[in-house]
């Protein structure tokens, strides 16, 4: 049987360097492109120990090096260079891994070449996912999720139809300053911010724990994956991250799925998909893991999870502004810019104003292309102002 043929966009991050591990160990699975964006020497071994025949990389100033390294591999670069991979390598399974909202015009691309998905990046549905999931209905292609929670909730619905679903409980591990008291978070440092217990991920999404603003992504996520309403997603707080999340059926019946936290799984499993490959490595051992606990969201987790109803009831752009508007204050946060505190007032402040500044209803790519830049441009001018203000004697 013929490898199924996997292209990789974000080879180099956190989930790529995974799904490499997971390629190399299954004899049905061959790397067939990669994508990166700045980390030239990474993408330079990995295309060597893959064998791919060809790779992306979007700073095009490392293009020149990237092709002299790989003479025998097609190099490209720029803005559309994912997409013209993709187009290229024409894959069965497309791996989109890349942060942002950067992964939307490639995984349309994959659609349109009839690959199958597997969404490691969340923003791309949460942004679009009002034009990714019926153009994949209507070329018949599989949309596969990988975060973890998400695969979790995949395997869950198999236990019942889909019309007999009650609800689904995502679960959060709170991140790194869940314990925290509430005064002193607002103040937390990026180190801190940083450090989480049980995942080891990347820094957009570890920042994106710390605020809870992970699982705001992940119910708007779920609500396009899975066709759910919005009163249908529950979050409910679980630190030992085991229990993935949940399904509960109209007539009472609650399925989970356990696994041990390692993102290899749910890569593994949709990369695989229908099957279940054998994986080395321990079994989860409940009797050594001993308590498994579940609380409520505290005030502050669920300030940041009322944005993800919000955008969910809106529709439309809305799930655009507030990834925009995240991605904006993330990256001022991690640039010392503003306090750890500011990142949900800033993205609830124009997620606020949107709701005048733009048009309701369905929305092109266009229009949410413009969104996103409005949502971006928001940001900027607020953390402008707050740069400003502390600058004041
Ligand atoms: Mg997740």
């Amino acid at each position: 049987m013929a490898s199924k043929r996997v292209v990789i966009l974000g080879s180099t991050g956190s989930i790529g360097r995974q799904a490499l591990k997971v390629i190399a160990q299954s004899p049905g699975l061959a790397a067939c492109g990669l994508a990166a964006g700045t980390s030239a020497q990474r993408l330079i071994q990995q295309a060597r120990e893959s064998g791919v025949e060809a790779v992306a990389i979007s700073e095009e100033s490392l293009a020149g090096q990237v092709q002299a390294q790989l003479p025998a591999c097609r190099v490209f670069t720029g803005p559309s260079a994912m997409t013209e991979l993709v187009r290229l390598t024409r894959p069965d399974v497309l791996l989109s891994g890349v942060m942002g909202s950067a992964g939307l015009e490639p995984t349309l691309a994959a659609i349109g070449c009839g690959a199958d998905l597997a969404i490691a990046n969340k923003e791309t549905l949460v942004m679009a996912g009002c034009l990714v999931m019926p153009a994949a209905r209507a070329a018949g292609v599989s949309v596969l999720p990988v975060d973890s929670e998400h695969s979790a909730i995949f395997q869950c619905l198999s236990a019942g139809r889909r019309e007999e679903v009650r609800k689904v409980v995502i679960t959060a591990s709170g991140g790194a300053l869940r314990d925290w008291d509430d005064h002193l978070v607002d103040e937390a440092t990026v180190e801190q911010a940083l450090a989480h217990p049980t995942w080891n991920m990347g820094r957009k999404i570890t920042i994106d724990s710390a605020t809870m603003m992970n699982k705001a992504l992940e119910m708007i996520e779920a609500h396009w994956l899975f066709g759910l309403e919005a009163s249908q997603i529950q979050v409910i707080l679980h630190p030992q991250s085991i229990v993935h999340s949940l399904v509960e059926f109209q007539d009472g019946s609650v399925i989970a799925q356990l696994g041990r936290p390692d993102m290899a799984l749910p890569i593994s499993y949709a990369l695989h998909y229908p099957h279940r490959p054998v994986r080395p490595g321990p079994s989860l051992d409940l009797a050594a893991v001993g308590q498994l606990t579940f609380e409520p969201l505290g005030p502050r987790f669920a300030r940041a999870v009322a944005l993800g109803y919000d955008v969910i009831g809106r529709g439309g752009a809305a799930g655009a502004v507030l990834n925009a508007a995240n991605e904006a204050a993330v990256e001022a946060f991690l640039a010392g810019r503003i306090r750890f505190g500011q990142i949900v007032a800033l993205v609830e402040d124009a997620l606020g104003r949107s709701r005048h500044a733009l048009p309701a209803g369905a929305a092109t790519l266009a229009e949410l292309a413009a969104a996103d830049r409005w949502a971006r441009a928001q940001v900027a001018a607020a953390v402008e102002q707050t740069t400003q203000q502390t600058r004041m004697p």
